[in-house]
């Protein structure tokens, strides 16, 4: 199949018709390991694209994984051995970009997936980076905050044989926020003996951090929605919101649904979810889960189960918390008209093709959440000219590349008669392998 990128100009009003891509045989038909979701939905991309066998093992396999194990001095005296992980998937297109995860769940396997899903994400925005992640194994909620810093930095140092400001340069992802970013500055700056800001990203912008990077994933999915609810002939003002996750990105995105004119019906986090048919009050709901720990705590709205969260009738389903959440289990139950992936892979490649047969249209993570990486990029521009920019100029730089990106998506499912997904990775799996082509192979 040859492919092309021509820039969508016009919109249409039609519900958009999605043909079903089909799953490789052979490959597992459902399966929660994240990498191999990762791997399947490359092999589907490269098959559409004719990818040469070689070049596809390439892109396979992440080029360094680094497994650290290290000590950590606890408050009540006693030491703890943590494990943490820096994966680079690729850096055929420029120095590796992702963020960091602090969670009891993280492995191996899904940094893996976080990595190379980084690698599209970037290549389909078109900044000049490749993929990492990184995490490291614990529970950020049960560390004290001074615990959490002695981690951070010991992993930090750990890590830091493999990242810099040219060569690798972490963010923050789940359990990890703007103090994480600015310990791991501190602390590759002492060893490097002077300040180093573009070695990470995300951080406060006291110390050379972005003007609005903290909210940038999230408004760019807002922004993202607002192109595909304008597909469907539907308008922000009362639009039906389902967010699932309350942090970061998902709690981000609730505020500036709210801000809008939309109705956010519901949002849940780890301990439970709320909905209210009238719309929530965010702004009420964000000071209750900052000053309580969760959402639950709210009485503006009814409990309800997170899972019955996803099925709910609304006309976007942004879930915004952790993978594998629509599955083979409830995919014939989601009833949103759009689904908006925040989260980095939420949605199971056999959960992918009945939301397809089904109809409901999904704007993949690898675009919908690029937001935050798109400013992190802007926030390691202005590291390394010393210059900054006033969040406005952020905000619609970021906003241009987002409508973009997701014009030059949206034309090329149109031209290949494919998904959101597949057409997103027919543009970032062929802009890597391009650029994994034109440097050759060293030596
Ligand atoms: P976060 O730690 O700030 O928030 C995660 C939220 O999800 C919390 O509210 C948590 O309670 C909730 N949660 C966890 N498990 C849940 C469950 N089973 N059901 C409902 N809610 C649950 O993390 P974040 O930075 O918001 O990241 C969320 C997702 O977005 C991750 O997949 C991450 O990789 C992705 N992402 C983050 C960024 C970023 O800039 N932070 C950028 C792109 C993608």
């Amino acid at each position: 199949m040859s492919v092309s990128f021509p820039l969508s100009r016009g919109r249409s009003t039609e519900r958009p018709k999605l043909p079903v891509a089909s799953i490789p045989e052979g490959m597992p038909r459902e399966s929660s390991n994240p990498y191999h979701n990762a791997l399947q939905q490359l092999e589907i991309a490269a098959r559409h694209l004719e990818l040469d066998p070689g070049l596809h093992e390439v892109l396979k396999s992440p080029e360094r994984e680094l497994t650290v194990r290290f000590p950590v001095k606890m408050d009540d005296g006693t030491t703890r051995i943590f494990t943490g992980y820096r994966v680079q998937h690729n850096i055929a297109r420029g120095p590796s970009k992702g963020g960091l995860r602090f969670s009891p769940q993280t492995d191996i396997d899904e940094v893996r997936a976080l990595s190379m899903w980084m690698t599209w994400k970037c290549a389909i925005v078109n900044i000049p980076f490749g993929g990492a992640k990184g995490g490291v194994v614990c529970d950020p909620k049960a560390l004290s905050l001074a615990e959490l810093e002695r981690l951070t930095r010991r992993y930090t140092s750990e890590i830091s044989i493999v990242i810099g400001p040219n060569t690798d340069i972490p963010a923050p992802d789940m359990g990890t926020n703007a103090q994480t970013m600015a310990w791991v500055m501190d602390t590759y700056s002492m060893t490097a003996g002077h300040t180093v800001p573009a070695v990470v990203t995300g951080k406060p912008v006291a110390i050379g951090g972005s003007e609005g990077r903290s909210d940038a994933t999230g408004r760019g999915i807002v922004c993202i929605a607002g192109e595909a609810i304008a597909e469907f002939g539907m308008k922000m003002e009362g639009l039906r919101v389902a967010v699932q996750g309350f942090g970061n990105v998902g709690g981000v995105a609730a505020r500036i649904f709210h801000e809008k004119g939309a109705k956010v019906v519901a949002v849940s986090d780890a301990i439970g979810g709320l909905y209210n048919e009238e719309g929530l009050d965010i702004p009420a709901l964000q000071e209750c889960a900052n000053r309580d720990g969760s959402l639950t705590k709210h009485t503006g709205g009814v409990p309800i189960d997170p899972r019955k969260l996803l099925e709910l009738e609304v006309d976007v389903l942004v879930p915004a918390a952790i993978e594998n959440q629509i599955t083979a289990e409830n995919a014939d139950r989601i009833q949103a008209k759009i689904v908006i992936e925040g989260a980095n892979g939420p949605t199971t490649p056999t959960a992918d093709s009945i939301l397809k047969q089904r109809g409901i249209f999904l704007v993949p993570d690898v675009l919908a959440n690029a937001g935050g990486v798109v400013v992190s990029y802007f926030e390691w521009v202005q590291d390394l000219q010393f210059f900054f920019w006033q969040e406005n100029e952020v905000n619609s730089r970021m906003e241009a590349i987002m409508r973009k990106s997701y014009a030059d998506v949206r034309q090329m499912s149109r031209n290949a008669g494919v998904d959101m997904r597949l057409a997103a990775y027919l543009i970032g799996v062929k802009r890597v392998a391009d650029a994994t082509t034109i440097r050759g192979i060293y030596p």
